[in-house]
């Protein structure tokens, strides 16, 4: 197997990578490397992000960066400031035993006064997305005439953007003679027509097939009624207790909707899309990559900026019109070697694109049944079981509780304690999928397949919808950082305790009450904790589920507390905001239609 060494790259970053866990090339670094080492040829590399590109032309670029010197010697160019961030962070830490090499990420959206006074102290790689560059080359800040290596990361997705205006007003500010490399996941003819323009006899590298998706991703397909879409959502997530997936929709309301939806049923979802301000998308970025999300429902540009390598599935909840896009979709799972699964949810209407796909992939879909009830209860009882055999067990905080626990469950033999075991956490689970009846998959003229009539399938969504009793779904503002079902019955139970903690058991006596602040503003349980507190100093109130939505949130608060909060809390500000607070039901009538929709969905 070939070494870092034997490429050509020099102790100091073969140190600083092996701290990375960077033990042997990946194939595109054992092609890129010695081609930018030692023949500085032109390359066109078809790699998806995932396959060690970054390293592939960053190691060479940090090995020949020219410490000290001021005008830079080196420019990546790519589409979104976290991938701008991504590079160059990643550049940093290559040149970890270096000295003097600067790496400056330039993008939009933060200060150009910090840049500019970079730029002025020297910098000798810069990371930039072009609008910004441009903005800098205009100011004369950034000055490209000692630039000898130009690449282009990403080249599709910035085509996608609209920057190849900007990349050609860029590229005319280097000198010829440059060396460029351009990478791709895909080859669509204007890429074809820049490496024409500013490529002199590029050699191209493909990693993996070209134009298609990436080798180890299964792609699944289910075929249902329009209406059924989410609840067959709810099941793909219920059916597979490990996932850790982005789920695509087409435009920014149905991700929020779709978000919100999923929330409400208590999974571990956010949604990411155009509308959410960039400290937010920021925010959700983090939790998700934390894996604080497991489910992140977003739309293709807001999605464009995550870098995550590992996760399990892409849903398509929509599929693009155009194949390409599905392409981006599907290869961000199944990267650096690990199976990934993508999935399209379709309905009759949407099935011609399924084949438009497969000739792009040149792959075939599985058809695949939606899993039934007693299918996910089995998988998911299974995997608590397995992680009940693989939980580690921490001696020294639990051996002191075993002697009174071992004496209280003395009169039960194992067999029954493993049965009250698994009871106590899949009773709820079994009762809500044994009332669910099937989804039913329709023929190609859109008849079911399976019979059912019109009331079955109102009172299927109703309970499903729900996901049984209301109470049990859990606590979103402890919206905790594992996925799986069981987990959500545990936090069910944490919600529980948030109110005991606040002085008050559950009793049901609870109102619900709407506040005019929500994730937007940056409110969150915290906020409202710290707000009623602040305001009624001594009292123990008991605060139940809190709902927190974009712009507004519910609480559930102890009724006889509720006219008092609102008199206490109106009129006081959150942020910028001045508090509007009174009881749901009341509000619900003078809201905007799509907004009591979601919350009549709560009223008692
Ligand atoms: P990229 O395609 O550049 O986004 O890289 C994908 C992931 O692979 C990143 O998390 C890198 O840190 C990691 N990576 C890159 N090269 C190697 C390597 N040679 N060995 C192990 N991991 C690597």
């Amino acid at each position: 197997m070939t070494t870092f060494e034997e490429l050509g790259i020099n102790p100091p970053i073969q140190r600083a990578i092996l701290e990375l866990g960077f033990e042997n090339p990946m194939p595109v670094q054992e092609e890129v490397i010695p081609l930018m080492l030692n023949k500085k040829s032109d390359i066109i590399a078809l790699a998806q992000t995932g396959t060690g590109k970054t390293a592939a032309y960053g190691l060479p670029l940090i090995q020949e960066a020219h410490p000290g010197t001021k005008l830079p010697r080196a420019l990546v160019l790519c589409p979104t400031r976290e991938l701008c961030l991504q590079i160059a962070g990643d550049l940093n830490d290559y040149a970890r035993y270096i000295d003097d090499v600067k790496v400056l990420p330039v993008y939009g959206g933060s200060s150009i006064e910090t840049q500019v006074m970079a730029l002025k102290k020297g910098v000798q790689i810069i990371v930039a997305t072009p609008g910004r560059l441009i903005d800098l080359i205009d100011r004369k800040a950034a000055k490209l005439s000692d630039v000898t290596r130009v690449i282009l990361d990403e080249a599709d997705e910035m085509l996608n953007m609209g920057f190849l205006d900007s990349i050609n007003a860029i590229l005319a500010q280097v000198p010829d003679g440059r060396n460029t490399l351009l990478f791709s996941a895909t080859m669509p003819q204007e890429i074809v027509g820049i490496s024409r323009r500013y490529m002199t006899n590029p050699l191209e590298v493909t990693i993996g097939n070209r134009n298609a998706g990436a080798e180890n991703v299964k792609h699944l397909c289910y075929t249902v009624h329009a209406k059924d879409k989410y609840l067959v959502l709810k099941r793909i997530a219920d059916f597979n207790p490990d996932i850790y997936g982005i789920v695509f929709c087409r435009t920014r309301k149905e991700t929020q909707e779709i978000a919100d939806k999923l929330i409400q049923d208590g999974y571990n979802a956010d949604s990411l899309h155009g509308d959410l301000s960039q400290p937010m998308r920021d925010m959700v970025m983090q939790k998700f990559r934390i894996r604080n999300i497991s489910l992140l429902v977003a739309t293709d540009v807001a999605a464009r900026g995550l870098d995550v390598n590992d996760l399990t599935h892409i849903i398509n909840y929509n599929l693009p019109d155009d194949p390409e896009v599905y392409t981006h979709r599907s290869g961000r799972t199944g990267r650096a070697g690990k199976t990934g699964i993508s999935i399209a949810i379709v309905n009759l209407k949407e099935k011609y694109l399924i084949k438009q796909i497969e000739k792009k992939i040149q792959k075939n879909f599985q058809h695949v049944a939606v899993p039934k009830g007693r299918e996910i209860c089995e998988k998911q009882l299974f995997y608590l079981i397995d992680k009940m055999e693989k939980v580690e067990i921490d001696h020294s905080e639990i051996d002191t509780y075993l002697p009174v626990i071992f004496k209280k469950l003395e009169w039960l033999d194992k067999e029954e304690v493993i049965k009250r075991f698994v009871s106590l956490q899949f009773n709820r689970f079994l009762d809500y999928y044994r009332q669910a009846t099937d989804i039913k998959v329709p023929d190609d003229y859109g008849n079911n397949r399976e019979e059912g009539s019109r009331r079955d399938s109102r009172r299927r969504d109703r309970d499903r919808g729900d996901r049984g009793d209301r109470s049990d779904r859990g606590d979103r503002s402890d919206r905790g950082d594992r996925s799986d079902r069981a987990d959500r019955f545990e936090r069910r139970d944490r919600s529980d305790r948030n109110s005991r903690d606040r002085g008050q058991e559950r009793s049901g006596d609870y109102t619900r009450m709407f506040i005019n602040a929500g994730k937007m503003d940056g409110f969150n349980p915290g906020s409202l904790i710290e707000m009623i507190n602040s305001s009624t100093t001594g009292k123990k109130i008991g605060i139940g589920r809190i709902d927190l939505m974009k712009t507004f949130s519910f609480f559930e608060i102890e009724s006889r507390y509720a006219q008092e909060i609102t008199r206490l809390l109106k009129n006081k500000r959150f942020g910028d905001r001045k508090i509007n607070i009174g009881i749901a039901s009341e509000r619900t009538e003078n809201e905007k239609p799509e907004k009591s929709k979601t919350y009549s969905r709560h009223k008692r």
